[in-house]
């Protein structure tokens, strides 16, 4: 008996370590303003999550909206007007 609670302690252990381990990566990986290819951002009109590359965006003064179709970002457009 002990011994499953053992490993199930290991494992638990282990797997902290692989994820922060791998959360300094990518907080690495997206240093310096570059946008990372797989930065998920919310669609401010139908909630969705979408990846800034490959998306549709609006740039409204210094600020980029991100929105999974041109539907959204016409509908975001209009709220604004
Ligand atoms: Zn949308």
């Amino acid at each position: 008996m002990w011994r499953f609670v053992i490993l199930a302690v290991l494992l638990l252990i282990v797997y902290f370590m692989v994820r922060s381990a791998v959360r300094g990566f990518l907080a690495r990986k997206t240093q310096g303003g570059t946008i990372g290819a797989a930065e998920m951002v919310q669609d401010p009109v139908c909630g969705m999550y979408v990846t800034k590359e490959g998306s549709f965006f609006l740039q409204r003064g210094d600020q980029l909206h991100f929105f999974c179709s041109e539907t959204c970002r016409a509908s975001y457009e209009k709220k604004l007007a």
